[in-house]
């Protein structure tokens, strides 16, 4: 399927391309992404919500040479004009669809990096599967009848942020206790090692892992550190914990880095390929940073329980690189790689390959 932006070439192609800007909200990945930026040359520009976030004058190399600031960020909306006057290119990351909000975020006049439709198949995850699983790429398995579960399982609503009220059952008795009153999904609960692989697939470079179009990276892998599930067994069996009313929640509080074992990454990038194949198939490419979050169990079988479609959180570890973007380039973050995509994609008038 083609990348469909043809309403955006119509803006693009009237930018000044040796006038770029980029932009993204302050927060999330923003130091990184405006980092690296600003090490390709390019102007930058933050948006803020209702002040300028004070944090960043801690961080000269990262700061914005620029502040939008707005209300609450679903107003960028507004500030259309402003922003396409200004030539800029928004870079989404996970919190830029979190509070923009998907529908708004898809309508936005203003060039993105990446494809805008891939929304609609991370954020339902019946549609996640059906691509994942279109592509061959081993997930958990789904269970459809609470009535089914005969094994550790993971019940997930749809929309919670952080895994809040996502809760493990061992057998229906368990589920029945706290059936949801929300729509959720139910997943084996996999047991095992948690990978998060940051990937870049560039649809314009044709060096390095190729694929049947453009090429793949593999740029760091983090672990995130989740409360309270990380630290409660500390407390005592979860069965006892219940009793007290404590049960596991999933709030990525911050990240660490890993590694994984060399031979598992002929795996890794087997999966990176059919994922970025079937996406090209069902929505014309997802473009740029994206993650897969796994879990390697002790027969080393690697099951991806979820995708993210852009940069993710677990990438602000490597800022001046990584254990394997060091063997790409020096100094290689994802922020930095983002960049350098863009300015190649200007420099070989490719802007409609990556921007939506
Ligand atoms: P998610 O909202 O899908 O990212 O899940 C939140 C967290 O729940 C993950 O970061 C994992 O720690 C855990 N998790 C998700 N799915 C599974 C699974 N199938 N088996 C075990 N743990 C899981």
């Amino acid at each position: 399927m083609e990348l469909d932006n043809s309403k955006i070439m119509n803006i693009v192609n009237r930018y000044n391309k040796e006038d770029i800007t980029i932009a993204t909200l302050c927060s999330h990945s923003s130091l990184q992404i405006f980092y690296g930026a600003k090490k390709e040359g390019f102007k930058t520009l933050g948006i803020a919500k209702k002040e300028i976030p004070r944090y960043y004058d801690a961080f000269p190399l990262a700061k914005p040479d620029k502040f939008l600031v707005v209300d609450e960020y679903k107003d960028i909306l507004k500030y259309e004009d402003y922003l396409v006057k200004n030539n800029v290119i928004i870079i989404p990351h996970g919190s830029v669809v979190e509070y923009i909000g998907g529908e708004n975020f898809k309508k936005l006049n203003v060039p993105v990096f990446g494809n805008k439709n891939v929304i609609d198949w991370e954020y339902n995850r019946e549609k996640e599967r059906f691509w994942l699983e279109k592509a061959g790429i081993s997930m958990p398995k789904k269970v459809y009848d609470p009535k089914d579960i005969t094994f550790p399982v993971l019940v997930k609503l749809f929309g919670a942020k952080g895994g809040k009220g996502f809760f493990i059952a061992k057998n229906y008795e368990e589920f029945k206790e706290f059936e949801p009153r929300v729509p959720y999904t139910i997943q084996e609960y996999v047991v095992g090692t948690r990978y998060y692989i940051h990937f870049f697939w560039s649809a314009i470079d044709n060096t390095g892992y190729k694929l049947k179009k453009g090429s793949l990276q593999v740029l760091g892998m983090d672990r995130r550190d989740e409360a309270n599930i990380d630290e409660m067994y500390k407390l005592g069996s979860q069965e006892y914990l219940r009793k007290l009313n404590i049960t596991p929640t999933f709030v990525v509080t911050g990240n660490a880095p890993v590694v994984l074992r060399e031979s598992l990454l002929p795996t890794i990038f087997d999966y990176g390929e059919k994922c970025i194949n079937a996406s090209i198939d069902l929505f014309g490419g997802l473009i740029g940073p994206f993650c897969l979050e796994t879990i390697v169990t002790d027969k080393l079988e690697i099951k991806v329980f979820e995708i993210s479609t852009r940069i993710v959180a677990g990438t602000n570890l490597y800022i001046s690189g990584s254990p394997y973007s060091d063997m790409i380039e020096d100094n290689l973050s994802t922020g930095r790689r983002i960049a350098i995509e863009i300015k190649n994609a200007i420099n070989e008038n490719k802007l409609n390959e990556i921007l939506t």
